[in-house]
């Protein structure tokens, strides 16, 4: 399964066949403290309702799996002996990649979501799977002694904007990368000598803003983001992935929004995409395609000026407004979500007059959906694919501890 479902209460098991009870049960624990962070063994007796001494030996068979660690409890209020605190190991790691348009990021992140290290490659131009894999391998070529002396590396995942095949990792197209039926997990896990999980870079988002970030403890989610590359989405539908026949399902970026609108790459006139873009707003603002990173200050920085921002800047940003609430209304109509999160720009445009989307999609949405949905941005800012990318990589510990135990689970 190449993109997990949102992280939920697991059930734990109690039955005849004892290993798989408790290889089932240990996932439960790693689980919680992955999403949590760190909780203490009570915590975990309580979410679990195991008993004392089944948790205390699953905690231990984590500790010698060398996932989590146990740390000494500070002061407590509770009368009676603390309890022991459970983390995440912060030396098992997974790699996290993501190509772009005009960069290729590598990061290094812990099993409790943390980006230890963030490596920005820019490239002069946009990078072909050959170009990703060398810059990765180059990279990971120079971590390579920190990362077997201090981390034990899980795998690789691997968020691309662009169409990706669930079962394989192929990258059935991504048309601003000018990729297409590139099987990119098997590439670069034949370079890396490591698993690797690839998967489009708006579902990955879904899943780390529902596990760590603004969807916490949500069910019916629609995670919609806007880069260079265009926008993309991702559904979480009672904390399943809405993936579609072959995963490819989330294309929100290709709905009509303006019927008089530019005509798009995919052959259609006026979708999302073709009439909210990054660039427009970069150059409104004076800011070149790798000033990005300044997009969100410079642009809400207009907004509180005293008598408000430039009078052309207002008017582009009222017109995408406009287009994006309308994509809103369908989603809102369609999926009936609890919560729409925006990543990248759309984001930055939500937050420049939140109350004029809220109400727009308000008065424009089917009475009914339009009460249950909140509009939120995603908190996890520039760590946001990586953390998701991560969480690819991430799945098959999470689902059998114990497998970690295993070197034939790893490519050799
Ligand atoms: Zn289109």
């Amino acid at each position: 399964m190449a993109v997990p479902d949102l992280p939920a209460p697991r059930t734990v098991r109690r039955g005849n066949n004892l290993d798989d009870v408790r290889r089932n049960n240990l996932a439960v624990v790693l689980n919680l403290a992955h999403v949590r962070g760190r909780l203490s063994r009570a915590d975990v007796t309580r979410a679990t309702g195991l008993n004392r001494s089944t948790v205390a030996g699953l905690v231990a068979e984590l500790v010698e799996l060398g996932l989590v660690e146990e740390q000494e409890p500070g002061t407590t209020h509770h009368a009676g002996r603390p309890s022991p605190i459970i983390v995440p190991r912060e030396d098992v790691v997974a790699i996290a990649i993501n190509p772009e348009v005009d960069a290729v990021t590598i990061g290094l992140v812990s099993l409790s979501g943390r980006v230890l290290k963030r490596i920005r490659y820019d490239t002069a131009r946009v990078p072909t799977p050959e170009e990703v894999i060398n810059i990765v391998a180059a990279v990971v070529a120079g971590m390579r002694g920190e990362l077997d002396s201090s981390f034990r590396t899980v795998g690789v995942g691997v968020a691309v904007p662009g169409l990706v095949r669930e079962i394989d990792g192929e990258v059935v197209a991504a048309p601003h990368l000018d990729w297409h039926g590139v099987p990119f997990s098997a590439m670069l896990s034949a370079a890396l000598k490591l698993p690797v999980t690839t998967a489009n870079d708006a579902s990955t988002g879904l899943m780390a803003e529902s596990t760590f970030g603004a969807g916490r403890g949500g069910r019916n989610h629609i995670y919609l983001n806007g880069g260079a590359s265009g926008i993309g989405g991702g559904i979480a539908i009672d904390g399943h992935p809405l993936l579609g026949t072959s995963g490819f399902a989330g294309e929100f970026g290709h709905g009509l929004v303006n019927s008089n609108g530019l005509t798009c790459h995919c052959g259609r006139q006026g979708c999302l995409e073709t009439e909210v873009r990054q660039a427009p707003l970069l150059a409104a603002l004076d800011l070149s395609g790798n000033e990005v990173e300044k997009l969100d200050s410079t642009l809400l920085a207009q907004f509180s000026r005293p008598g408000g921002p430039e009078p052309k800047i207002l008017e582009l940003v009222h017109q995408q407004v406009g287009y994006l609430s309308e994509s809103l209304c369908s989603i809102v109509n369609i999926f009936n979500p609890e919560l729409i999160i925006l990543g990248g720009f759309l984001g930055t445009l939500y937050a420049t007059e939140p109350e004029r989307m809220e109400e727009i999609v308000k008065a424009k949405a089917m009475t009914g959906p339009d009460a249950d949905v909140r509009i939120v941005r995603a908190v996890l800012g520039l760590d946001l694919l990586l953390v998701g990318a991560a969480q690819l990589a991430f799945a098959s510990v999470l689902a059998d501890p114990a497998s970690i135990a295993e070197p034939e689970a790893l490519i050799s």
